[in-house]
């Protein structure tokens, strides 16, 4: 079960006094948040907040909405990075699963033996803590067992949809990745950057799976976009207005770079980028977009949506050079 680090809310509303406070997270979590939003304004009797727009990742902390609301805290919770607190007013909460991943480990390590000796585990932020017990359970079965260094806002282990150096920098030394949690999303990402047999291992179906079969999917989708946009005319370059995402030097870069090739550009901003959206510039005939690189291989458009790792495959074509390996890289902007 999620559990949010609520005695950390509790002392730094007691230590800082706010006047009022907003809480955000993602949508998986917005149901505690609002249990907890109940809790403190009755305890507090003071204004609490829940922000409903999305919060996607520590990228994505709707700063304007609380300067809009006026609140003296922002709560961020669920997004667990290396960083306890962003500029004056956001504070990061820690939320993490406690399920049990004992069985599922046996097994995983039991039956994948035969493949493999020297592992490294990677996950996500609502994990972490899991990282070490299953790592004693790997070895208890004979493995070597790697846990990739963070770096920047990453922890150890830790990866982002995008962000990947834990399992980047430690590819050479393993001969799989094992990512704990339920979340295709980020291991498929692993399977992608490392190009090494990457398993899921979910503790709540108590199975694992591997993940290169999507994976490769999901990579085939970026570059058959990055070769329909070739036949563009004119590429809108959007730039993404959610306060982590926003790359306005990157647009302008790769505005001038699209340009020397031949390109017309248009250069839109906006803070979601959705596919309904994207059918009102007729003119558009693909798009580039700054903000987050999972936008359009995650999503449907109608039209090709490059990331920047996208697009630069896409300059590099132009050019008439090789765009092997573009999604082999660390941090996919
Ligand atoms: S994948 Fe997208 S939402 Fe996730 S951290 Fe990266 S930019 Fe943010």
């Amino acid at each position: 079960m999620i559990q949010i680090d609520e005695e950390k809310i509790d002392s730094t509303i007691k230590e800082k006094k706010p006047r009022s406070i907003a809480l955000d997270g993602p949508d998986g979590l917005l149901k505690k948040i609002q249990s907890c939003a109940h809790r403190l304004s009755e305890k507090y009797q003071i204004p609490v907040y829940v922000i409903g727009d999305t919060s996607w990742g520590s990228c994505d902390l709707n700063l304007h909405a609380a300067e809009t609301l006026g609140v003296d805290i922002l709560f961020n919770i669920g997004h667990t990075i290396s960083m306890e607190k962003f500029g004056d007013k956001v504070i990061m909460i820690n939320a993490f699963d406690d399920i049990d991943f004992s069985k599922i480990a046996n097994r995983c390590a039991i039956e994948l033996k035969k493949n493999f000796g020297k592992i490294s585990l990677v996950t996500n932020s609502q994990y972490l803590p899991s990282v070490q017990k299953v790592k004693e359970i790997f070895e208890s079965h004979g493995y070597e067992v790697v846990i990739g260094r963070g770096k920047g806002h990453l922890n150890d282990a830790q990866v982002f949809g995008c962000e990947f150096y834990p399992a980047y920098d430690s590819k050479n030394d393993v001969e799989a990745y094992i990512f704990l949690g339920q979340s295709v999303f980020h291991s498929a990402s692993i399977a992608i950057v490392t190009k090494k047999p990457t398993f899921m291992m979910d503790p709540y179906f108590s199975e694992y799976s591997e993940i290169n079969e999507i994976a490769q999917k999901l990579e085939k989708k970026a570059i058959l976009s990055v070769l329909k946009a070739q036949d563009a005319k004119t590429i809108g370059i959007i730039i993404g207005l959610k306060e982590g995402q926003f790359a306005k030097i990157k647009a302008l870069e790769i505005k001038k770079m699209l340009e020397e090739q031949g390109k017309k550009t248009l250069l839109i901003a906006m803070t979601e980028i959705t596919d309904e959206r994207l059918l009102s510039f007729q003119d558009a005939d693909a798009f580039v977009q700054v903000a987050c690189p999972r936008i359009g291989t995650d999503n449907h458009f109608h039209k090709p949506v490059l990331s920047v790792p996208q697009a630069m495959s896409l300059i590099r074509i132009l050019k008439g050079e090789s765009q092997e390996g573009f999604l082999q890289i660390k941090h996919w902007l």
